[in-house]
């Protein structure tokens, strides 16, 4: 894709990010334009940003066109994002105004506030001295020589702001007008990092390597958790830098990057720059600038940060890349994963995958050479894997409505008596998953879902995981009215907590659940605290699982290790693989040898098995075997269509058209199936059916997919949304 200049006058294409299908042409303004410039532009009455994306393609006349407003004076989008936003909107059908949405959801784009007033000491002196005044300079003093605004002076010295323009008037003060945005710190990738093992030297020269080509390629980095994945792909990012080009590093939580960013900070000696949703709008509006003009060296971000505008990537790291929190399934479907490796092909640079756990799709690609592969197979230093062992539940006398096994019991205490740390782990928020009456026999369910209420005792509350509905613990059954009868059945962490308190009595007992903190900064000072030993025993959902080191914890007890194999998802078993073996991995980190206990009712169950025996290389084979037989991802490719509405039949009459109507995809050797439920079956008042198809590998999908949905007109607050390559089938 090149850049094209337009003379005043031409035709030009324009992308903004407003509810249409494309771009709209207008006339170019005086003074001409170019690919890539931002610029407003009438709409309707309005006047809304967007990008010039080419030449006119509507063919209309001239004069029916309305011009350009003006050219902003901003950073131009490169010709390799526009491109990766076109790839990324075919791959995913998505309209372009959507994708370009993520690409510029940035506060003040295209505001012009590039400049920002401070203030500094003028040449005269006050002609009378106040106190006021006194304190203004003291405040000046004090800032010594850093730009400040009126209003920081201002509540530095404790005035109103008539008194720093009296000053000002006066000669006193001097206002000045600098770039808005303070350069970030610069990250030095010469100083030394760890010394490293010899496993991690391979594989870190070999990434070294890979990155000087300047070429594009991916590389699954594999190794157990501990094992230094972080440490080696932080080299591969200290080469990039050193050749100044720009790093990504994609995580999968807020909560991973407090760690993580001191963890940078000791290596290059300065900070990253962050992107995810804790970040300020002032804050986001510089990284935004500041990865534009290539001044920002290194990002750390959530899945949104690979539409940043790198002016010249070197690097993308996707770290956890079997996280399913990479999967967007609301607005535009992506993976950022796929997205990750679309972006870097383009831009010519190299993508490294980690995990522990890697994704069937990400192993098979690796076993069949299509992306390299670097191994660290032990843990760093004397730190070894846990012992996995599984409890027999059906052997555990346990008194009704308690899940801590006498087994598990007597483990737990032994550590608290060693002064170390135990986790519980159990994915389940809230206090139980099902509230019961005693009376009636019915469960309470949220209004607007197929989903039940889960008391949050904590909360004093009942909420709809789905949907996020919350309403007050009632005292009364609410279908037959009768009182003090609602039972909690089935454990959720924080009844776990309250079973561990009387189990337990001298230890102190913390809850690690995503619901239980109002802020990312909560939940991070919280963690802090824990791996400081602020607690004994932890009971945790999957937030614990994702790479927080927790020094002093040698005992990890998963309350159901059943719990994620019962649903009919394919992934089922691939997802409980990766989740008991992250968890499992969270004991024994540092010098204590660590130990983890899976509470089971099926400890002969194939994935019981694979996790407890570690074996993963057999388990990814067999796995990959079965989808393989079935034409499944990665051996086939799939997509889904979700149809929505108000009115259930509404919706099925519409899935049911659609298949009858599958001709498009029948040419191409692909089959549907459903309409079915979705697997979320009603969410917010609407109900959802899916339509899944299979095509094989090679297929021509997308197109295919177009065709067929193209002749769907939606009425009646029908929607439909294209999910390409869904996490479940
Ligand atoms: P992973 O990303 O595979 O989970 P990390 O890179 O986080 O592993 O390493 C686990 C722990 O071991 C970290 O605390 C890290 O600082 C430490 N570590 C790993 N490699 C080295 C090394 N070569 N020298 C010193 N410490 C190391
Ligand atoms: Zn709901």
């Amino acid at each position: 894709m090149e850049d094209l200049h337009f003379a005043p006058g031409d035709a030009v294409a324009v992308l903004t990010a407003q509810p249409l299908d494309g771009c709209l042409d207008y006339i170019a303004p005086e003074g001409g334009c170019a690919t890539g410039d931002y610029v407003e532009v009438p709409l309707g009455p309005r006047r809304v940003l967007g990008i010039v994306w080419g030449q006119g393609i509507s063919g209309l006349p001239r004069e029916k066109l309305r011009p350009v407003g003006r050219v902003l004076d901003a950073v131009p989008m490169a010709a390799v994002l526009r491109r990766f936003l076109d790839r990324a909107a075919e791959y995913t059908m998505t309209p372009l105004p959507m994708m370009l949405r993520l690409a510029t959801r940035v506060p003040g784009l295209g505001s012009e506030q590039a400049l920002r007033r401070v203030y500094r000491r003028g040449v005269r002196e006050p002609d009378r001295m106040t106190d006021a005044r006194a304190r203004v300079l003291d405040a000046l003093d004090a800032w010594d020589g850093a730009p400040v605004t009126q209003a920081e002076l201002a509540a530095g010295a404790g005035v109103s702001g008539s008194v720093i323009k009296g000053l000002v008037a006066q000669g006193v003060l001097e206002a000045v007008d600098v770039p808005r945005d303070l350069p970030f710190a610069r990250l030095d990738p010469a100083r030394l990092g760890h010394p490293l093992s010899a496993d991690q030297s391979v594989a870190a020269s070999g990434l070294r390597a890979s990155v000087a080509s300047g070429q594009y390629g991916t590389t699954l980095l594999q190794g157990v958790t501990g094992s230094g994945k972080t440490e080696v792909y932080l080299e591969a990012v200290a080469e990039c830098l050193a050749r100044g080009r720009q790093a990504l590093v994609l995580l999968p939580e807020i909560a991973l990057t407090s760690e993580f960013l001191t963890r940078v900070e000791a290596r290059f000696g300065a900070r990253p720059a962050e992107w995810h949703s804790g970040v300020t709008m002032t804050e986001r509006r510089r990284t935004f600038a500041m990865v534009g003009q290539g001044q920002a060296q290194m990002v750390v971000g959530a899945r949104s940060a690979l539409f940043l505008p790198f002016r010249n990537l070197g690097l993308i790291i996707v770290d956890e890349e079997h996280d399913s929190s990479y999967k967007q399934e609301e607005g535009v479907f992506y993976s950022a994963r796929d997205m990750a490796v679309l972006r870097a092909s383009l831009e010519g640079c190299r993508v490294v995958l980690a995990s522990a756990t890697p994704s069937l799709e990400t192993w098979v690609n690796a076993q069949s050479g299509k992306y390299d592969r670097c191994v660290l197979s032990s843990r760093h230093g004397t730190a070894s894997l846990p012992d996995m062992a599984a409890i027999d539940m059906r052997a555990e006398e346990l008194p009704g409505s308690t899940w801590i096994s006498p087994t598990l019991r007597k483990a737990v205490e032994a550590r608290l008596e060693a002064g170390e740390q135990a986790l519980l782990f159990l994915n389940r928020r809230g206090y139980a998953p099902v509230t019961l009456c005693r009376a009636c026999g019915g469960q309470i369910g949220c209004d607007d879902c197929d989903a039940r209420m889960v008391e949050h005792r904590f909360l004093k509350r009942l909420v709809c995981h789905q949907c996020g509905a919350s309403r007050p613990m009632p005292e009364a059954c609410p279908t037959c009215g009768v009182e003090g009868r609602l039972a909690a059945v089935g454990p959720g962490v924080e009844r776990m907590a309250e079973e561990a308190a009387a189990a337990f009595p001298d230890a102190r007992i913390a809850v690690l659940s995503s619901d239980l903190f109002g802020t990312a900064r909560e939940l991070k000072a919280q963690i802090a605290a824990i791996a400081e030993g602020a607690a004994d025993v932890i009971i945790g959902t999957q937030l614990v699982a994702k790479g927080h080191n927790f020094p002093l914890l040698t005992l990890v007890g998963v309350i159901d290790a059943d719990l994620g194999l019962q649903g009919s998802d394919l992934r089922a078993a691939e997802r409980t693989f990766q989740l008991m073996r992250q968890v499992a991995g969270r004991a024994g980190r540092a010098e204590r040898p660590g130990q983890a206990l899976l509470q089971t009712f099926q400890p002969e169950h194939p994935v019981i098995r694979a996790i407890l025996t570690g074996a993963e290389e057999p388990f990814w084979t067999a796995e990959a075997a079965e989808r393989e037989a079935l034409g499944m991802p990665p051996f086939g490719r799939m997509a889904g269509i979700i149809l929505s509405g108000p009115e259930v039949q509404a919706v099925f009459e519409l899935g049911n058209q659609l298949a009858r109507n599958a001709q498009p995809l029948r040419e191409i050797g692909a089959e549907v199936w459903g309409p079915a439920p979705a697997p979320i079956a009603r969410i917010r008042g609407r109900h959802r059916v899916r339509l899944l198809v299979r095509a094989p590998r090679t297929a021509p999908l997308q197109a295919a997919l177009s065709r067929w949905i193209a002749p769907i007109r939606l009425r009646g607050g029908l929607r439909l949304s294209v999910d390409v390559d869904p996490q479940s089938f």
